[in-house]
């Protein structure tokens, strides 16, 4: 917990700092938009391709992982798993077998929330060493019951502006532009598919898409305009 703190401060600091050259002939008021880097459903190209690309520019992602995929054809092994956690990335819960945590809180199934929340961050504690802090949503649907929950398997449900990529008619400029308009703190771009053949929801139309992709929050971020950090959306 201290070394992701310790994290979030260093390179809010180093962007921030970016940020107040520029502001002598800028005239920046608004702090630099804290950017996390989010991957869904523990696609295999995540490990493989995302990983590298993230690790080039210097960064982490956090990567949202169903335990019972994890092993499945075109998904990460649990050694991915461990070698990501290695290497400095963040594992976040993405429940046992992706189910609507609503539609279960509607229909008053609250034993079944607890065991997809807690039976995977077990799982993912007993594979990787590490408890995760987080809980992604699966369709980012919720309940204020389904937070509650969460709490109580002692993971913070992630609920603050998700926008995803890939076969989106979305641009990383104008998304931003328009988050620090708002006055939004924080955001997390989040990614399914890296490229139609590796699987995942609406991939990317190639890896060259992707890194692209990835090129154009660098130019973001060089502008001062934002800072990809750890997940602290709580
Ligand atoms: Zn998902």
């Amino acid at each position: 917990m201290l070394a992701v703190g310790m994290a979030v401060g260093a390179a809010f600091a180093s962007a921030a700092a970016n940020n107040g050259i520029k502001s002598a002939n800028l005239v920046y008021t608004v702090s630099p938009l804290q950017l996390t880097l989010t991957f869904d459903d523990g696609i295999k190209d995540h490990y493989s391709i995302a990983v590298p690309e993230l690790e080039k520019r210097g960064w982490k992602g956090l990567f949202c992982i169903i335990t019972d995929k994890v092993g499945t054809d075109g998904h990460v092994t649990w050694d991915d798993v461990r070698d990501m956690v290695k290497r400095g990335h963040e594992i976040a819960a993405h429940t046992v077998s992706h189910v609507d945590l609503a539609a279960l809180a509607r229909a008053g199934n609250t034993n079944e929330i607890r065991r997809q929340v807690a039976a995977c961050c077990e799982k993912i504690k007993t594979e990787t060493g590490v408890y995760p802090r987080l809980l992604c949503l699966p369709f980012t649907r919720w309940t204020p019951a389904v937070v509650d929950i969460a709490k109580t398997c002692g993971v913070e449900t992630m609920l603050v502006n998700r926008n995803c990529f890939g076969d989106f008619d979305r641009r990383v400029d104008a998304t931003i532009d328009e988050l620090r308009a708002r006055n939004a703190e924080r955001t997390d771009f989040l990614v399914h598919g890296i490229r139609p053949e590796g699987g995942g929801w609406k991939p990317f139309a190639s890896v060259e898409a992707f890194c692209g992709y990835l090129d154009d929050i660098r130019e973001q971020e060089k502008a001062g305009k934002v800072c990809v950090c750890p997940y602290g959306g709580f």
